[in-house]
């Protein structure tokens, strides 16, 4: 059974490498279906289309969307969706511009606590990507107010911190609506990162699948073997399609790897189907064209 990658990440968001260079990697990996997931951007899609064409690897449209829900941060994946649809298009660049508005308040936040640092300086850090707090605690550590970036983030810019700006979220069902609305297939990103189990997540995705939520990232780098086999039985409780992805982000976490994460990691292909199916019916629901005509 081959296997497939549904969630990478390149430097049009927070990874390192060029959607080129991450399907290289696919390839040496064995992968034989992939899905660029950058956060709040589709620009890399075309590149990755083009590179591996050659290879003969499919490329699936993808996107990673953060939102919020009662409280808690959820990621949502897209996929098959219509990348060139503008309606969608235009929620991205709300999102991105999001991030923007935060950074310039943390830095003032981290400045009233007596850190000198300026906009300028995290800007220069992130290059041309998305600037967010990966660049700020990069800054803090070079300036040497902190010894590494965990320790900014933990002294800092983690959650409950005195520099944590709360970043402003979509409720999780209207991001589940735009992707829907798009043609495209939501689903729950790395589940363990709700940080509840049971029946406290069986609560949660039953209201997301109320709401339109359509699969489970059950495969993930992170997840050990009894998580996944927890999140497979929810998965196949709620009626959600199960899919899975490294959350490859080159030198950013140079303990993943693309197509096997931590090193025993396989997304069997045989889940594609299936989620292509879904990605037909909400075509059909919506008037579009099926995404096997897209590219
Ligand atoms: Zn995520
Ligand atoms: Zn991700």
């Amino acid at each position: 059974m081959a296997r497939i990658d549904l969630h990478l990440h390149t430097r049009f968001s927070d990874g390192s490498l060029t959607p080129g260079e991450v399907v290289a990697l696919a390839h040496q990996a064995g992968v034989t279906a992939l899905a660029i997931t950058d956060h709040d951007i589709v620009d890399g899609i075309p590149q990755a289309m083009e590179a591996a064409a050659k290879p003969g690897i499919e490329v699936i449209p993808g996107v990673e969307l953060s939102s919020r829900f009662h409280e808690r941060e959820l990621h949502v994946l897209g996929y098959f969706f219509d990348w060139q649809d503008s309606t969608f298009r235009d929620h991205l660049a709300q999102q991105r511009r999001s991030r923007h508005v935060r950074n310039p308040q943390t830095i003032e936040r981290l400045n009233a606590l007596g850190l000198e640092l300026s906009e300028e300086e995290v800007n220069a850090k992130a290059g041309s990507g998305s600037i967010g707090r990966p660049h700020v605690a990069q800054v803090l550590v070079d300036k040497g107010y902190v010894q590494d970036t965990r320790e900014a983030f933990n002294r800092y810019l983690k959650e409950g911190a005195p520099a944590y700006v709360p970043r402003t979220l979509p409720d999780t069902r209207n991001v589940i609506t735009w992707i829907r609305n798009a043609g495209g297939v939501p689903v729950l990103a790395h589940p363990a990162w709700t940080r509840c189990e049971g029946e406290p997540l069986y609560r949660l995705c039953a209201c997301l699948k109320e709401a339109g939520l359509l699969g489970l990232e059950v495969f993930y780098s992170s997840h050990n073997r009894k998580q996944t086999s927890r999140y497979l039985e929810l998965a196949k409780r709620l009626d959600l399609l199960v899919t899975g992805g490294s959350d490859f982000h080159g030198a950013a976490n140079p303990t993943i790897q693309v197509g096997r994460g931590k090193g025993n990691l396989k997304v069997p292909d045989t889940l594609l189907e299936p989620l292509r199916q879904a990605a037909s019916e909400i075509c059909k629901e919506t008037g579009r064209k099926s995404p096997n005509l897209l590219h």
